[in-house]
């Protein structure tokens, strides 16, 4: 298999001095020193888990013998789809959003997973099922793009509506570009569906500071003013510096169930 990028555990994480590490753990946090004073940041902290929940994160996300972690199976069709035993969590985004390094970052402890990618045009856009020992299910959905076939569309459609295993939907939202016309389409249905989702700003390291920013108080505005079914607080992540991925694993491990509890840092 691969081996592990730098950073992919916290035992490395834990030994950068202290700004990094939390750049890296809470990169939303590491922002807030350069809001203007008075902006209102309690969303920033709303899921702010300690080293003891992260760390039980990370040990559902490494796999070994008595816990194996897998690619499942491709599905075009619900009818093709496992069986809706665990709970699940799916991911979804435009093309190019950063979706496969991102699910790839995720199960970096488990280098044997293999992240398909299936991004040649023509080619059949299938949702990928993974299985993470006994205790949930994540899906890679195919990337919309600004003329996704109907197929697609309607596939996707079932899939969120009918999946009622479904703990919680991860928008991925490239954090250079910030909200895009389809980016407004995929929350529209998610509104329409009432199904609880969440936002990921992907690429993180690729956008300056300012402009980083502007996406995410943008982002936070438009949450706030336009949606019921969104957790209000965003996600960073930067799939090549490891940023809040740490966190992102904690989350799933706590929306799937997995954290008995999440006690504050
Ligand atoms: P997908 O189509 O959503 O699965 O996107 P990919 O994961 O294939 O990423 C699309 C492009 O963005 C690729 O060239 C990646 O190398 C790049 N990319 C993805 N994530 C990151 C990231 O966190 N940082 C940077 N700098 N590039 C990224």
């Amino acid at each position: 298999g691969r081996a592990s990028p730098p950073l992919a555990a916290l035992s490395q994480v834990l030994r950068l001095e202290r700004s990094r590490r939390t750049a890296i753990v809470f990169p939303l946090q590491k922002l807030e020193r350069y809001l203007a004073p008075g902006t209102d940041t309690a969303r920033f902290r709303l899921f702010q888990p300690g080293l003891a929940a992260l760390q039980r994160a990370e040990a559902l996300f490494r796999s070994d013998r008595g816990h194996p972690i897998d690619y499942v199976s491709s599905a075009v069709r619900m009818d093709h789809a496992p069986p809706p035993a665990l709970p699940e969590v799916c991911f979804i985004g435009r093309s190019n959003v950063g979706k496969s390094s991102l699910i790839r970052a995720l199960f970096s402890l488990a280098p044997e997973v293999e992240v398909r990618v299936s991004k040649s045009p023509g080619h059949t856009k299938k949702m990928n099922f993974f299985k993470v020992g006994k205790y949930f299910t994540l899906v890679d959905m195919p990337g919309y793009g600004y003329r996704a076939p109907q197929d697609f569309v309607e596939m996707v459609e079932a899939y969120l509506q009918e999946r009622h295993n479904l703990k919680r939907t991860f928008l991925l939202v490239d954090g250079v570009v910030g909200l895009q016309k389809t980016d407004h389409i995929a929350v529209e249905m998610l509104e329409e569906f009432g199904i609880p989702y969440v936002m990921v700003l992907t690429k993180i390291d690729r956008a300056s500071r300012g402009l980083l920013l502007k996406n995410v108080l943008e982002i936070q505005e438009f949450v706030k003013e336009n949606t019921q079914g969104c957790f209000p607080q965003l996600f960073l992540v930067s799939s090549v510096e490891f940023s809040g991925v740490h966190l992102l694993r904690c989350f799933v491990a706590h929306v799937t169930g997995n954290l008995p509890t999440v006690e504050a840092r």
